[in-house]
């Protein structure tokens, strides 16, 4: 019989009560150590008080109104996002994938609007991840997403991820519009573009007017120890979706872009219900205040750095279990030489939560504000959990 909850989840026999920074409490007692942060998006931990007062505040005033009225905590955050970055304009949305919906619509409608209808051609890549939204899965294209579900939407064109050549010849294409990447692809393994890649990408799009839509929903908001990942390489993007870390856990989602790209979603081309809600700009607001500060995000840096190099370490000590260790930032991974669930489960064992993700990479996805102590802690409970697998393997 089907369970109540249709089951698309293979979900971990784990029912989470309580939770406090980094740490979630089992119905059982036994404290978890949480190196997942619900898959990059408590970046300031469980239960931050700043976060639950800024939250319960604004629930004693007011929930919802809809979008047919003005919303001065919308407004606000609208204007810290496009003090803080490339954007001239947002658009809120719940999710991520709401975000990529409408990037895509974005950018279709930017070319109808100059009169090149027929540029609705958006290159992707491969191992890619930007939702599940009819939108979202075409764009990826992967075989795991997409079978069963045609027709697909049409339009994206699939290239090897990080091949400059071959989008340097499928950008050529009259009917391209727009390029749509991860900087750091999350799902496909923690796999990053270079920043001289990101440069030639945003080159190619210039020369040519191929809009750049990133997906910064997962390593966006601080992750990589910058405020938004692109910023690394020195480059913006023309349109951008965020989500995950912006509402610390509240769901709230967006899409920023240039004033060019945007200017054609006039009144009634796109709408949400609940998009920027006060509660969502609330909470997102309290997050900004703490994740856009430069010394924090100089905390997140040097946090990387002694978890990246303690990850090093445990490459060395456990040959048999890793490979090695990828990413930037807080968003890193460990790709395996044994099936990652295996690793994810042995974590399980030692109550430590890490992410699974394509290629064999578990992710380390903590929140940003881990200390030091949590992140020694976490690498004993990840040494503990590969000698775990090794024992079983003989
Ligand atoms: N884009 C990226 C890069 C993601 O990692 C995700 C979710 O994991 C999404 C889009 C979809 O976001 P959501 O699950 O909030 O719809």
């Amino acid at each position: 019989m089907i369970p109540s909850i249709l089951p698309t989840y293979n979900r971990a026999p784990l029912h989470f009560e309580r939770g406090e920074g980094c740490w979630l409490v089992e119905r059982d007692g036994r404290r978890f150590l949480d190196l997942g942060a619900g898959i990059a998006v408590n970046v300031l931990g469980h239960a931050n008080p700043v976060l639950v007062d800024a939250l319960t505040d604004q629930a004693r005033a007011l929930w919802h109104v809809s979008n047919l009225y003005e919303i001065d905590r919308q407004a606000a955050l609208a204007d810290r996002l496009v003090a803080l970055t490339f954007a001239d304009t947002c658009f809120f949305t719940n999710s991520g994938t709401e975000a990529c919906e409408l990037a895509v619509k974005m950018a279709r409608r930017y070319w109808h609007a100059k009169g090149e209808p027929g540029r609705t051609k958006i290159i992707a890549f491969d191992g890619a991840f930007h939702g599940r939204s009819s939108a979202a899965i075409a764009a990826a294209g992967s075989e795991k997403m997409t079978a069963g579900f045609g027709p697909l939407l049409p339009g994206f064109v699939h290239l090897p991820f990080g091949d400059h050549e071959a989008l340097a010849e499928a950008i050529k294409d009259p009917e391209v519009g727009a390029v749509l990447t991860e900087p750091i692809q999350g799902e496909g393994g923690i796999r990053a573009l270079s920043d001289a890649c990101l440069k030639g990408l945003r080159d190619l799009c210039d020369q040519t007017g191929v809009l750049l839509i990133l997906d910064e929903v997962q390593c966006g908001m601080g992750r990589t120890g910058r405020l938004f990942a692109h910023e690394w390489s020195g480059i913006a993007p023309d349109i951008m979706m965020i989500a995950k870390g912006i509402g610390g856990g509240f769901p709230l989602g967006a899409v920023l872009a240039t004033e060019e790209a945007a200017l054609p979603m006039t009144a009634g081309t796109h709408g949400s219900t609940y998009g920027g809600n006060p509660l969502g700009c609330a909470v997102a607001l309290a997050v900004l205040d703490v994740v856009a500060d430069p010394a924090f995000l100089d905390a997140v840096n040097r946090k990387a750095g002694v978890l990246s190099q303690a990850l090093g370490g445990l490459v060395d000590a456990h040959p048999g279990v890793f490979e090695d260790v990828r990413g930037t930032g807080l968003m890193l991974g460990l790709k395996c030489r044994v099936p990652g669930h295996d690793v994810v489960r042995a974590g399980y064992e030692e109550q430590l939560l890490v992410v699974p993700a394509a290629e064999n990479v578990i992710r380390l996805l903590p929140a940003l504000n881990i200390s030091d102590a949590e992140i020694a802690e976490a690498v004993a409970r990840l040494d503990a959990a590969a000698t775990r697998i090794e024992q079983a393997a003989g």
